[in-house]
């Protein structure tokens, strides 16, 4: 099977209309299809569409990072984490039975601090605005690493 090398511009707002996150003003994000690094909700949506397609693509939390998981929040003591200060909403990679985990502060006092490990847009129904800046055919390399190379993915 043809896979396709991707690359788009994307605006990413939540249900409020908030703006999360762009690509817009940079480099457009570019995918390998079916390797996974694109959430499913929102590759689904873009394959097979041609260069200069533009959609507004709504991606239901299920299809996107998942429900919000209450059971994912721990306290840990506060010298298990660097010195200096820990500020709510900073972000660190913490190792755990299952590998490393990237958490969220969320609350800190003198003697803990609390840390959320959803992903930040967990639980949220997302809105992508897409455009297509370029299809390509993937190399048979790029299938066999499964991941992009050249602009916008691995340099080797
Ligand atoms: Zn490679």
């Amino acid at each position: 099977m043809k896979r396709s090398v991707i690359s788009f511009h994307y605006l990413l707002t939540d249900k409020s209309g908030q703006t999360l996150d762009t690509s817009r003003g940079g480099e457009p994000l570019v995918f390998l299809e079916g390797s996974g690094q694109i959430i499913e909700g929102l590759e689904s949506a873009i394959v097979n569409k041609p260069t200069g397609h533009r959609e507004r693509v709504q991606v239901p939390f299920l299809k996107a990072y998942g429900a919000y998981d209450d059971q994912l929040i721990s306290k840990a003591p506060r010298n298990k984490f660097p010195g200096g200060d820990i500020k709510v909403g900073e972000m660190y990679r913490v190792g755990g039975p299952e590998g490393f985990q990237i958490v969220t502060v969320v609350e800190v006092t003198d003697t803990d601090v609390t840390v959320d490990g959803n992903h930040p847009l967990a639980g949220k129904d997302l809105t992508f605005d897409i455009e297509i800046v370029e299809v390509r055919e993937a190399t048979n390399d790029e299938i066999m690493h499964g991941h992009v190379h050249g602009a916008g993915g691995h340099q080797h």
